[in-house]
């Protein structure tokens, strides 16, 4: 396949938050913009003035950023196609409307909400597919003006030819074949003015000079009405390939409670966006490896005929798998950031690096780092029930002598250890558990060595003696 000029897009409707479906979307898009060096435009789809808001717009676009998804077209950044935002491209859009008027494609469509419910239910009772049934389309000119005179709003709608068959090759699906007598006469622009979806979306890719359109299966009906308005206006038609969506672990759609969860609120848990798109890229889409990959990788490795044609099942083990990965692998400023206030008013600053050090294998979210902060910086230590124990069973002359070998060692931790093995008779765990029970409360967590660096000689100190 020839993915010479590249240029994808992600098209949001901002009528809410994004959510993992849509955020695949738009990483799907981005990588293979990325690994083809092409470009990745975003462009806002807010035709629909109910429920489209200012504030999902800067919402997402503050997401996409924070998951790294930079555009190099669209909003804020602006370009050779603006404006990005359909809500401003009424006018463009009157040029293509002239169009299909002058070419007899689109009619004016006068039939209300509850005419075509109803025309919708006999239809169905008598168990044929709905579809517009052509009421407007036979009306004569005088009757037209008639309805306009009678102050009567009409739609525009879409010709669409009788007998042709409608044929494209989806990028994931392969060969797609439509019949149009099986597609009624459809709506493009509302009765209120603005643009119906298969109309502003289909136009502004032709016109932005999209390529390659990456969207949900939801999508897959609409393909051949916005292939045959692209052909009745003489425009390009980029290539579709569409998604196979993603279900829940039941199998079912995925619901908020089985992951259908906004990236804010997994923001909001903690969870890094590395982690979001290590997961997402492999759900609907097989990497040769299952290792974690930095944002380059994850592009280098995206090809099309990865795409599974299978639902894609949310899960959210693997998730937290690669929440996981991602802590183990972002650099340490990231890290000291997501770890937020509670953790830089606990641990000094300068120790910041070497804190780190010693708890990332432990932490998994920014509550996990407070926790070790706490325990590790802390003034009064809690210890676990296990850690007692643990103290207990050792017995105050086991840390007479550490009390002794740190004295005599300092931070020092093999000597220290040496020392005390020598003096003790004690080794292996039942050496190092009371150690770590005495300096951190926990009976497993950081390296102990680690550990010994990072506390002040004060508390190390008096945290043995407390145990003596
Ligand atoms: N605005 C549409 C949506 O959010 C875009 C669909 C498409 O990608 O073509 O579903």
């Amino acid at each position: 396949m020839n993915l010479a000029n590249i240029k994808t897009r992600f098209a949001p409707s901002p009528t809410g938050y994004l959510h993992l479906g849509n955020v695949r979307t738009a990483l799907f898009n981005a990588l293979l913009a990325r690994r083809h060096e092409g470009q990745f435009l975003l462009r806002i789809e807010d035709t629909d003035r109910e429920r489209s808001r200012p504030a999902y717009v800067a919402a997402l676009l503050e997401d996409l950023r924070w998951l790294g998804l930079d555009w190099q077209e669209g909003p804020e950044i602006s370009g050779p196609h603006e404006p990005y935002a359909q809500s401003e491209r009424a006018a463009i859009y009157a040029c293509y409307y002239r169009q299909l008027e002058s070419a007899e494609r689109v009619y004016p469509c006068f039939c209300t909400p509850a005419e075509l419910a109803l025309s919708r239910k006999t239809q169905l009772a008598t168990g044929r597919p709905p579809r517009y049934p052509g009421t407007c389309a036979r009306l004569s000119e005088a009757e037209r003006q008639a309805r306009i005179e009678r102050g009567l709003q009409p739609t525009l709608r879409f010709r669409v030819p009788v007998g042709r068959m409608i044929e494209f090759v989806d990028l994931v699906r392969g060969p797609q074949r439509f019949a149009s007598d099986d597609i009624g006469d459809f709506v493009i622009r509302r009765a209120d003015g603005t643009p119906q979806f298969f109309f502003a979306n289909a136009v502004d890719d032709a016109l932005m000079g999209i390529s390659h359109v990456l969207r949900g299966e939801d999508h897959l009906a609409n393909t051949p009405r916005q292939l045959l308005l692209l052909e009745s206006l003489e425009l390009p038609a980029p290539r579709y390939g569409h998604l196979a969506l993603i279900v829940g672990a039941d199998g079912g759609p995925l619901s908020k409670r089985l992951g259908g969860l906004g990236v804010r609120e997994l923001r909001a848990q903690g969870y890094l966006p590395e982690a979001l798109l290590n997961y997402l890229a492999r759900l609907g889409h097989a990497y040769e490896r299952d290792i974690w990959m930095g944002a380059a990788e994850l592009a280098a490795g995206f090809v099309l005929e990865r795409l599974g044609r299978a639902p894609a099942r949310y899960d959210e083990i693997q998730l937290l798998h690669w929440q996981t990965e991602a802590v183990q692998h972002v650099a340490p400023e990231r890290l000291w950031d997501w770890m937020g206030t509670a953790v830089w008013e606990r641990v000094p600053a300068d120790l910041s690096e070497e804190f780190i050090a010693a708890i990332r294998p432990n932490v998994r979210f920014p509550a996990d780092a407070l926790f070790w902060a706490e325990q590790l910086f802390g003034v009064d230590l809690a210890r676990s029930a296990d850690s007692q124990s643990v103290i207990a069973m050792a017995g105050s002359g086991f840390f007479i002598h550490a009390l002794a070998a740190y004295d005599r060692h300092g931070a020092a931790y093999q000597p220290l250890v040496d020392d005390l093995r020598q003096r003790t008779g004690v080794k292996g765990k039942a050496l190092f558990m009371p150690l770590r029970a005495a300096l951190t409360g926990e009976t497993h967590g950081p390296e102990l060595a680690r550990v010994l660096a990072l506390l002040r000689p004060e508390i190390i100190e008096r945290r043995l003696r407390a145990c003596c």
